[in-house]
């Protein structure tokens, strides 16, 4: 096993991979830029490491976090999500200088990072893909398309990711106007402005499985999260497992998603994306090389520890499990708690967290990076915690999750916190209808109130106290 992990990441999945290698008595070392010297993952990391220049520039920099594993003596490397995590040169650079990369093969990473590319291996792989172009060259390719294929039709960067480069076209006017902008989000998000097509598929579920693959060829899924729920294709609140699959068709799409990560020799955790029509088709839409934000309530429904055996994994363990040992206990929600202002356009709301007290009890599981006190630099995600509330029943976990909202008190900042509170109390949600056209339809959820708990007034009652102790 590892004796140190050089953990390439900031923010709550820092946090988590740390959390990980302490039960595994592995040694950790953090990583750091200026503006996160008070981050809560260099506070619990064994060693912690300033790299710079910049608040962003110092994630990024392969050859430094590599120069800096050598000199600690740090084993392995693991690159959390977002940052480096897709970035093929890191495994490949980790090789050559005789460090462990957590995660999958930087040929992995490489073809299914190429959504096109991807696309073509599905296909050989008899995997089902929504109806779609190559890299498109012309505006006549276009045309030629929707011709084909009818409205609406999505445009999408080649490497894009985190919701970003999408673009839905009702009409030829709409192509060809989107076809343009798209191409420059790309180039300027991702520093390529290659771009692809596809049917657009109104309202589906976003249905997504996880996937585990050892080093022998060894490969499994944990079931499926439903991701539907969606602001601007960014996920905010996710499901496992999910409402609407059979036993059947569960059985059927993850078999389909083992077979799509066995067609790049896939290693270590991953993702296989699907969306799901009203008529039940499942169509691939990507595969995510890497853990994902919503790993956890695949973890709290399979008892399964994601991270720990990606490190197992990378650490050249077989894998042990077999797809029958994989059994779902209950249900489980996450609720992306992100600064944001929801009714100001979820624009990012950072500061000082002036007031912080998390919930707790049974069922429930916080993944965050803030305290009381702390001040949310505004260089990075928005994300400052992950509520995962878990029960034997949909309802049980639906009741613990609103119990904990009720309880989660963050002062100082906006947050998603009473947006969330409100899904959590809705009909349409509770009874299980929704979509990924969900939030889009219900602009109303956005009427609610700003939540003050009985924490405030304990809060507020100990501020009196404090201030009158002082006088
Ligand atoms: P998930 O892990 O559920 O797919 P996101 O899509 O939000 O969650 O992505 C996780 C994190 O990685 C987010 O911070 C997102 O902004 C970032 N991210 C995802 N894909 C890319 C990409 N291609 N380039 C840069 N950042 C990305
Ligand atoms: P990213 O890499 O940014 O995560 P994805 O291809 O995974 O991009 O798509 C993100 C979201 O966009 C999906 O969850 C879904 O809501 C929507 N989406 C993507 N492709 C389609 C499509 N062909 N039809 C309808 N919605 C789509
Ligand atoms: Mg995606």
């Amino acid at each position: 096993m590892f004796k140190k992990v050089l953990v390439a990441n900031r923010g709550e999945i820092a946090t988590r991979i740390i959390r990980s290698c302490k039960e595994l008595g592995i040694k950790t070392a953090a990583i750091y830029s200026e503006a996160d010297s008070t981050a809560l993952h260099v506070k619990k990391a064994d060693e912690s490491y300033l790299v710079g220049p910049g608040p962003v520039a110092g994630y990024l920099n392969i050859h430094r976090i590599i120069d800096l594993a050598k000199e600690i003596g740090a084993d392995a490397i693991h690159p959390g999500y977002g940052f480096l995590s897709e970035n093929p040169k890191l495994p490949e650079l980790c090789e050559k200088r005789g460090i462990t990369f957590i995660g999958p093969s930087s040929h992995a990473i490489s073809s299914m990072g190429d959504k096109s590319m991807a696309r073509k291996m599905m296909i050989k792989a008899g995997v089902p893909v929504v109806p779609g172009t190559d890299n498109i060259q012309s505006e006549d390719e276009a045309l030629a398309f929707s011709d084909e294929a009818g409205f609406p039709i999505m445009v999408k960067a080649t490497s894009g990711g985190g919701g970003r480069g999408l673009r839905v076209c009702r009409n030829k006017k709409e192509l060809l106007e989107n076809l343009k902008s798209a191409k420059s989000e790309a180039e300027a998000a991702f520093g390529s402005a290659e771009v692809f097509l596809e049917k657009y598929i109104e309202n589906p579920h976003h249905i997504e499985f996880q996937i585990l693959a050892d080093n022998f060829g060894h490969t499994i899924h944990l079931g499926e999260r439903d991701c539907s729920i969606q602001r601007r294709h960014q996920k905010l609140v996710e499901i496992a497992p999910s409402l609407i699959l059979t036993e059947e068709l569960r059985k059927e799409m993850g078999e389909v998603a083992v077979r799509a990560a066995r067609a790049v020799n896939y290693s270590n955790a991953g993702t296989i994306e699907f969306l799901v029509d009203k008529e039940m088709n499942y169509y691939f839409i990507e595969m995510n090389t890497r853990l994902q934000v919503e790993h956890t309530v695949t973890e709290v429904v399979t008892g399964i520890g994601l991270v720990r055996k990606q490190i197992e994994i990378a650490a050249g363990k077989p894998l042990t499990l077999k797809q029958e040992d994989i059994a779902i206990r209950g249900y489980a929600i996450e609720c992306r708690i992100n600064a944001e202002d929801p009714k100001k356009n979820f624009v990012p709301n950072i500061g000082r967290v002036t007031a912080y007290y998390s919930p707790g009890g049974p069922g429930v599981r916080i993944d965050g990076c803030v305290y009381k006190d702390y001040v949310i630099p505004p260089y990075y995600d928005s994300m400052i915690a992950k509520l995962i509330c878990s029960g034997m029943t949909w309802e049980e976990a639906i009741s613990r999750m609103r119990r904990s909202l009720d309880e989660f008190v963050v002062r100082g900042v906006k947050t998603t916190i009473p947006f969330h509170y409100k899904i959590m109390t809705d009909e349409e949600f509770q009874k299980g209808e929704f979509d990924t056209g969900f939030l889009d339809r219900r602009q109303d959820l956005l009427d609610y109130k700003e939540h003050r708990s009985r924490t405030d007034l304990v809060i507020a009652i100990s501020a009196a106290i404090a201030a009158y102790e002082g006088f």
